[in-house]
């Protein structure tokens, strides 16, 4: 699961960085950028590292990365296990071929394929009943933001996903936080605005869950690069990046890796 572990009496989060490849490589491409992750990684200790290539690729990355400290994620799924659902993948589908995470409710989704809060919940279900652990994507748009509602609509795509989950749940739950107007514009928050929106995000975990929320890993995401992963994860909430277009350059991705909160050089 998330691997909560006791340090000087907090709990401390294994922090985690996922590369998300979107609609880009093919299975060879895919299979040379994850040959050279492979190496570049090895000996890197305290920071758990995930690749999250498009449907066609995950069998055969799932191959190359067996054996390795390298985990598996899909970019989306369906929420219904199975049945007349003609080009969807399901959850067990996706274990199946190795996947340990599945990212849910991207933004692009939301917006290119109309996933509403009700959807994102129910895929979220989804994963969690394959023994999956799901990486909940939520944010606000500029608009919002600019008015003062960045709050409100976080705690509203967050509270869709939590309505339906339990407390036990929380030990496989990852939540991204994407602001939309970081995503692929070169534009990211500043450190100190992802790690109060964090706060934020697990105060509404614990005002619901107690301290079961403290084993919920809160990733940012939204143009991250090698220079800015230090300062954007170094917040006591902030516990590791989605990657998006750096992910796609084994060396700026190792690096962000490299540079992801205690993870030793
Ligand atoms: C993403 O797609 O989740 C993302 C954060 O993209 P980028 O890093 O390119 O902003």
């Amino acid at each position: 699961m998330n691997a909560p572990l006791a340090r000087s009496g907090r709990v401390a989060r294994l922090p985690v960085v996922v590369g998300n490849w979107k609609c880009h490589l093919t299975v060879p491409e895919a299979l040379a950028l994850v040959s050279e992750l492979k190496i570049a990684l090895v000996d890197l200790q305290g920071v758990e590292v995930v690749v999250a290539p498009p449907f066609t690729a995950l069998p055969a990355v799932a191959r190359w990365i067996d054996g390795t400290s390298i985990g598996l994620a899909a970019q989306s799924c369906h929420h219904v296990d199975y049945g007349p659902y003609t080009g969807e993948v399901s959850a067990p589908m996706l274990k199946d071929v190795g996947c340990r995470y599945v990212i849910v409710g991207h933004s692009e989704r939301r917006q290119w394929s109309r996933e509403t809060d009700e959807v994102v919940a129910a895929k979220t279900r989804a994963v969690l009943r394959a023994g999956l652990r799901p990486i909940v994507c939520l944010g606000e748009t500029i608009e919002e933001r600019e008015a003062g509602r960045a709050e409100e609509r976080l705690r509203q795509q967050l509270e869709g996903v939590l309505a339906g989950l339990q407390a036990n749940d929380l030990r496989a739950l990852n939540i991204a936080y994407e602001p939309v107007w970081a995503i692929g514009t070169g534009r990211n928050a500043t450190p100190q605005q992802a790690q109060m929106v964090h706060t934020f995000l697990r105060s509404v975990l614990r005002g619901r869950y107690g301290e079961a929320a403290l084993a919920v890993r809160i990733l940012y995401g939204g143009s991250v690069r090698p220079d800015n992963t230090a300062a954007l994860t170094a917040g006591d909430d902030v516990d590791g990046t989605l990657v998006g277009g750096a992910s796609l350059v084994a060396r700026e991705f190792v690096e962000i890796a490299k540079n992801t909160k205690g993870a030793a050089r």
